[in-house]
This record gives C-alpha cells, structure tokens and sequence, in this order.
C-alpha cells in the first residue's frame, strides 16, 4: 500500500542570555554542578520568580526571524509533572498563548507552517552512573524555546530529508539572529519527531508515534527513516499504531516504545499565579525588528548579487556564520569577494573542519591574500606561510620576510628591466610581431629572468610582456 507520511517536529533550543528565566543565576554551560542554584529555580517555599526580559525578547527575535506574528499578550502556565530532573514538580511554559504564533520556514520548495514558539524554562540534568543517579540542577530555569511546526495544515515535512534541511536551517537562522548558540553536543539544541502515516490521499491523520531528545541530524535521519518503515510494516500487516513514546537507540539502529502518549490534559496546565501576562508593545517588536541582523537567506542574496559568488561557495561560506563573519570582515579590508572567497572555500573550510575553530585574524589572512593577487608571494608559499603561523598569533608579514618568500623585487622594478631588455632588443621584438612565435616571447622572458637574477616572478614578466607587445 502507498502512505503519505507526516513528520511534525518540536525543537528546543536554549536562549542566549546572561541569567535564566526566572531567577538571577548566571546561564552558563560547564560550570561545576549545582553550582548556579537558587530557591527560585529550586521552587523552595516562598520563592518567587521574575520574568527576565531578556528571554521575552529572543524569543521575539527568534519569532521574528520566521516570520511568526508576536502575540501581544502572552502567558505563563504551570505544566504539572513529576520527574527528578525538575525539582518544583512542574514546569513554567506556555501553552494558550505562547509569544510566537503562525511562522513558516521555506524547506527546499515547500514553505512549511509552524504552529508556535514559547518560551519556557529548561530541566536539571539527569547523570547515570553505575548504580548511582546524580542531579545536576544548573540548568533548571534556563531559558528554552520550544518551535512546533504545525503538521494539521498543508503542506507538510515528508521526508527523513526534509526533516533534516528544516533542522539545519532553524538553526543557522537562530546562530545568525543571535537567539541561541545550538551547539548541538551541549544539548543546547534538542529534536523531538512525531510522525504518521496515512493511506495515499487520505484526509485523516494516522496515529503519532513520537520519538524524543535524539542526538544528532545524522540519528534523527536514521530514526525517522526507521520509524517509516516500521509503521509501514504494521500497517501493511493490517496492524494498528499504538499512541506511544519510542525511545531511539542509535548503536542498535532500532526503537524500542518508552510510554504509551501523555496528552496536554494529563499535565494539568494552569496559569501560573506567580507570574503576571506579558505585554508586548509594538514600539518594543519595532525596535527588535531594527536590530535584527542579516539572516542566511538575505546574506546569501548579497553573496550572489553583490559579491558575484556562485550558489555552492554562498552556501559553504555560509553555514558556518563564524567563517561568514570572517570572510565579510576581510571584504571590508579587501574588497575582492571572489579572490578572498576562493581561500575561504579551500584552505580556511579545510582547517575548520579538521580544528572547529577559526584560528587566524582578518589583518594576517588579507595580507596573505592580498599579497598573492599582487604576487609578491607565490600560491604555495602563501598556503604554506597560513599552516605556519595558524593558532600562533604570529605576523604574516614579518614571517614572510623572515623566511625570505617574498618576491625579491618590486613589480615596477621588474617592469623597468622588462622595458630595457624590449629597446636592447628591438630587432626580436619586430620578429615576434611579423612571426607571432611564442618561442621568442619565452626568449625575451628568459632575458629578463637574467637580468633580475631570477628574482622575478616569470608568470608575470610574461603577462606584462604579451601587454607590452600587443
Ligand atoms: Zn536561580
């Protein structure tokens, strides 16, 4: 039987910001555990929470960045549930009125609909070891934003693929926007995916399986590819798809069911009587509008338009806005988009990748950039001066001259030969231009090579030479 398949997803990424959401502890990864605690993220008695406006405002950002409309008003609900990684026993979010509603991302041809994004306070951390259990309760209270995308209207994410275009734009456009680091391996960024099946053309959704908290864009792929194929079967069988939370285990390749669904009845939502609505003026969602900065999307026009790169150089620069930033830093210094590019594709992506860390300044990388356009050093001494003074702070130039890799003479000073060696030997000249022979071009390229000492560059002695000549 064929199927339609729907994927809805639900992301939660950490905001950006100083303290947590409620309390004034610092918002800070690594720290030694249970360090950054209070009674307010611990929900003692008689503590009470305060709204950082901070966090109000980058989910704003966020929302704004995909074009989700700002509710004006919004409010805080208790979400009720008991687990140790949350010492109140409930959780403040959002479920009425979440700050973002109606957004969309554009995933390769499809605009797909989110439903929301809320702000909500984030749980401790659960280490298992051995035999033993410990809470780390640091990031209890940081601030979490949750996007659902909304998988109840036309049209939807279909495809493992799909699934992991949408993930990786999210993020880039939260890097960009300045909402939220994402860096995935701190759990910073977090993935829940539903997904159903339906009979090809069918009206009616199928029943949700949703798999929670899956490391990594790789496993999501392979989860969601799994889960497919595992409804299918079942389907095919002429089975039923239980409601349920699968578990995906990524070394076995397989999921195994955690817990039959929780529905939004079974945590008891209620607002929050500690907390006060939120209201969001338009004067405030202006200025955020106005601060907002260039996002891949428009940054990749610019790239196109103005820099004249191609779509593939756009999108490698792209992805990672640290290299972005440094290629439009040297722009600003050295304005050659694609001579400064073609570094940035090749010997800077190669570094970053093997390190996963940019390690040179935009004065030394232009100044070697600049000084191979100009030839005062040739490409491979150029590539071989970077891996020198990479990740030690060193002086591009200072090196260069220390190891004596600089073109010897000034390009005027070649010129100046090249034009002596052209009226000592006037007679080749006219023979060169009633035989065109390019014999004779090389003989007078080998004259000047004499002459300087073999301190010129001969590429381009013979390119000033065909200029001369022509
Ligand atoms: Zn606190």
């Amino acid at each position: 039987m064929q199927y339609d398949v729907i994927i809805g997803l639900e992301v939660h990424a950490e905001l950006k910001t100083e303290s947590k959401c409620f309390c004034s502890c610092k918002n800070e990864y690594g720290s030694s555990p249970n360090r950054n605690c209070c009674p307010v993220c611990m929900a003692l008695p008689g503590a009470l929470p305060v709204l950082n406006k901070k966090a109000v405002e980058q989910t704003i950002r966020a929302g704004l960045a995909l074009g989700f409309e700002i509710n004006q008003t919004a409010i805080f609900e208790r979400k009720n549930y008991f687990y140790p990684d949350l010492s109140k026993a409930y959780q403040i979010s959002q479920l009425e009125k979440p700050i973002c509603i109606n957004g969309h991302l554009k995933v390769f041809d499809k605009e797909i609909p989110i439903n929301r994004i809320h702000l909500e306070e984030d749980a401790g951390k659960l280490i298992h070891q051995d035999d033993l259990s410990m809470i780390d309760y640091n990031r209890c209270g940081v601030p979490l934003i949750e996007l659902v995308t909304d998988a109840l209207v036309e049209p939807h994410i279909e495809t493992a693929d799909e699934a992991i275009e949408f993930l990786t734009k999210l993020r880039q456009i939260y890097i960009y926007a300045g909402v939220a680091d994402c860096e995935m391996e701190k759990g910073q960024m977090r993935a829940d995916v539903n997904i159903s099946l339906r009979p090809k053309g069918s009206k009616e959704f199928g029943t949700k399986v949703e798999m929670k908290n899956i490391m990594g864009f790789k496993s999501i792929h392979r989860a969601i590819n799994y889960e497919i194929e595992r409804q299918k079967e079942i389907l095919d069988d002429g089975g039923v798809i239980v409601q349920e939370t699968r578990k995906w285990d990524n070394d076995k390749g397989e999921s195994y069911s955690l817990r039959t669904k929780e529905n939004a009845e079974d945590y008891r939502y209620f607002p929050d009587p500690d907390l006060l609505a939120v209201n969001i003026s338009n004067e405030e969602i202006q200025k955020i509008k106005e601060s907002m900065p260039l996002l891949p999307d428009q940054l990749k026009k610019v790239f196109l338009e103005e820099y004249g790169l191609n779509e593939y150089d756009s999108d490698v620069i792209l992805a990672n806005k640290e290299v972005s930033d440094l290629y439009r830093a040297c722009l600003e210094m050295y304005f050659q988009p694609k001579s400064v590019a073609n570094w940035f594709t090749t010997e800077i992506l190669a570094r970053i990748k093997a390190e996963d860390k940019i390690q040179i300044d935009k004065e030394n990388l232009v100044w070697i950039i600049k000084s191979v356009d100009e030839k005062k050093i040739r490409r491979n001494a150029a590539k071989d001066l970077l891996s020198y003074i990479w990740g030690t702070g060193l002086n591009a130039e200072a090196e260069a001259k220390k190891q004596g890799i600089m073109a010897d003479m000034s390009s005027d000073a070649v010129f100046e030969i090249l034009d002596k060696v052209l009226q000592e030997k006037a007679s080749v000249v006219d023979q060169f231009k009633q035989e065109q022979d390019p014999k004779i071009l090389n003989y007078l390229v080998g004259q000047v090579m004499k002459e300087t000492r073999g301190k010129a560059n001969a590429q381009e002695v013979m390119e000033k030479l065909k200029e001369r000549l022509s």
